[in-house]
C-alpha cells in the first residue's frame, strides 16, 4: 500500500494511493482513498476517493527527528575523497528541514554550493529502542524517497553538519510511504537522481555498507525512535550541485518519484 499525507480544502488526512500513473512520476490517473485515523495503528479505508491531482501532497510524515547516515556507499565516500567509516556515521536533520513533494528547496544565505543526495528513507511505525536485528522488520512502517540536500561548501568548513544539512527545506520526503516492500526487497532497489531530466545519480540499495538492519540496531542502541521518525540510509555516487531554477527528482524503484524545484531566497 502507498500511504500519502495530503491536504484538501484546508483539511489534512492520510490516504491510500490507488491506480497507476499515466506517465512515470505523474499523479494523473491516481486516486487517494481517505484513511480513517492514522497509519501508525490499525486503520480502515473510508471508501471516499479523491483524484490525487486534486489534493496537495504533504510530507508523508512529520518526524520528531530524521536520523541520517553519512558515507554509507563506498563510491560516494570516494567521490568526496573520504575513507569509508568503520561504523555507521549518524547525524540529525531537524524536523523543520522536512518538506513535501513539489515544495521548493530554498538556497540558504550562507551557501553557494547546495548538492542533491538521493536516498532511501525508512519510516518507523512504532516506538522502539534497543531493537534486536530479528525485530527490525517489525518497527518499520514502510519506505519513501528522500533528498539529503546538503550545503557542501558549509559542510567542508564547519565541523558539525547542523547548518550544512539542517537548513530549512533540506529534507524533501515523499511522494508517499510504500508499505509493501519487505527488508529483502528494500535492500535491492534502484535509486536515481535527475536534475532537469539529466541523470546524475544511479545506484542500488544493495551497495550500502551498513544494511537497514545494521543501521536500526545501531541507532536504537542510542535513542528511542518514535512513530513517524525517519532514517536516511546514505546516498550513492553522483552527488552534484543544484542551482535556482533546477528541478531535482529522486526516484526509487518500487516506491515512486519525489520532485522539487530549487529557488533562491525571495
Ligand atoms: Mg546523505
Amino acid at each position: 500500500m502507498r500511504i500519502a499525507r495530503f491536504s484538501i480544502d484546508g483539511n489534512v488526512a492520510f490516504g491510500a494511493v490507488e491506480g497507476e500513473p499515466s506517465t512515470p512520476g505523474s499523479t494523473e490517473g491516481l486516486v487517494v482513498d481517505v484513511i480513517k485515523g492514522v497509519p501508525f495503528a490499525d486503520f480502515e479505508l473510508s471508501g471516499t476517493k479523491v483524484p490525487l491531482d486534486k489534493v496537495r501532497l504533504l510530507p508523508p510524515v512529520l518526524p520528531s527527528k530524521v536520523v541520517a547516515i553519512g558515507r554509507n556507499y563506498a563510491a560516494h565516500a570516494a567521490e568526496l575523497g573520504h575513507e569509508v567509516p568503520t561504523a555507521p556515521w549518524a547525524f540529525f536533520k531537524p524536523s523543520t528541514s522536512v518538506i513535501g513533494p513539489g515544495d521548493p528547496i530554498v538556497y540558504p544565505p550562507f551557501s553557494q554550493e547546495v548538492h542533491h543526495e538521493a536516498e532511501l528513507a525508512v519510516v518507523i511505525g512504532r516506538l522502539c529502542r534497543e531493537v534486536p536485528r530479528e525485530r527490525v522488520k517489525d518497527v518499520i512502517l514502510g519506505f519513501t524517497c528522500a533528498n539529503d540536500v546538503t550545503a557542501r561548501d558549509t559542510q567542508q568548513t564547519e565541523k558539525q553538519w547542523a547548518r550544512a544539512k539542517g537548513f530549512d527545506s533540506s529534507c524533501p520526503l515523499g511522494p508517499w510511504i510504500e508499505t509493501g516492500l519487505d527488508l529483502a526487497a528494500a535492500s535491492d532497489l534502484a535509486v536515481t537522481a535527475t536534475v532537469n531530466g539529466e541523470l546524475r545519480q544511479a545506484g542500488r540499495t544493495n551497495q550500502m555498507i551498513n544494511s537497514i538492519e545494521d543501521l536500526i540496531v545501531n541507532i536504537t542502541e542510542a535513542m528511542t525512535l518514535l512513530p513517524g521518525d525517519v532514517l536516511l540510509t546514505g546516498t550513492p555516487a553522483g552527488v552534484g550541485p543544484l542551482h535556482p531554477g533546477d528541478e531535482v527528482a529522486v526516484t526509487i524503484e518500487g516506491i515512486g518519484t519525489l520532485t522539487n524545484k530549487v529557488i533562491s531566497r525571495g
